[in-house]
């Protein structure tokens, strides 16, 4: 069966970037993709899709007739593109034997793919046919500082809490800076200990608690380090996905078929 990739991030993270990298690596080791994009409101999706949201769903008509702003009308447009799920359902069932990777790229605002209700349905239609893997992109160069990765991590735990699957934390942007200070932060609760002890007072203590906290969190976690700009990491990509594969059957599972 193929394996689903969501790509899932914060707005400028770089999620359609990366699709479009996955897509043409996918396409130069000929390794057959299927590709859907459940963005409404992107005016320019820069690679090629099987599945296209705005094939059947117009954002800007959304918007005037029920008279919602950007985010209601992002919202209502993946309600009614979920009504028609099933058909997406059948169009993968025909091509499952063929294709090795279902790419995902959803809307800018996270939000509004992980915490609403069709977000929900899409991601249980998937994870309870096919090997299902979250990617959280991570704007690296943004993250910098040991708060703001703190906010991240936290972030994403919640995503993970939410979805219940597999998990591959992906740092994009690593040709603008390293990510090795993330995977030491990941690996090493004393390293982060160091470097919240240039930051000052009220955060850093709190900080500090909340990483004692996510360690536990950290060590269920594959990480890695990509520019989707220039292609690095690529390969490292697919072999973090495939051990959230593994994940995938040894441990989700059961507690997703638990749940049904
Ligand atoms: P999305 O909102 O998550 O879909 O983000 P986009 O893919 O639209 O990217 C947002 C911005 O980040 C764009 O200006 C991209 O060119 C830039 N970007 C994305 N990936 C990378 C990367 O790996 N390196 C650099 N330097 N810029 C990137
Ligand atoms: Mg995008």
């Amino acid at each position: 069966k193929p394996t689903v990739i969501i790509i899932i991030g914060m707005a400028g993270s770089g999620k359609t970037t990366l699709m479009q990298r996955l897509n043409s690596y996918l396409y130069q080791y000929q390794i057959p993709k299927y590709i859907i994009n459940l963005d409404p409101a992107v005016n320019n999706v820069p690679y090629a899709v099987n599945i296209d949201i705005r094939d059947t769903i117009n954002y800007k008509k959304v918007m005037e007739q029920y008279q919602l702003g950007p985010n209601g009308a992002i919202i209502t447009s993946l309600n009614l593109f979920t009504t028609q799920f099933d058909q997406v359902l059948n169009y993968l069932e025909k091509r499952e034997k063929e294709v090795k990777y279902i790419l995902i790229d959803t809307p800018g605002q996270i939000e509004s793919f992980t915490w609403s209700a069709s977000g929900q349905i899409i991601t249980e239609a998937l994870s309870s046919t096919y090997p299902t893997v979250i990617a959280y992109v991570i704007d690296t160069p943004r993250t910098l500082t040991p708060t703001t990765f703190m906010a991240n991590m936290l972030y994403s735990c919640s995503i993970l809490y939410k979805t219940r699957l597999p998990f591959l934390l992906v740092f994009n942007k690593c040709d603008i800076c390293d990510f090795r200070f993330a995977q030491e932060w990941l690996t090493n609760w004393q390293s982060f200990d160091d470097a919240l002890k240039e930051q000052s007072s009220y955060t850093a203590s709190f900080s500090r608690s909340m990483s004692l906290v996510l360690d536990e969190f950290y060590r269920n976690l594959e990480s890695v380090g990509v520019s989707a700009v220039t292609g690095k990491g690529m390969k490292e990509f697919f072999q973090g996905i495939k051990k959230c594969e593994k994940l995938y059957y040894s441990v989700f599972k059961v507690e997703i078929e638990k749940r049904r």
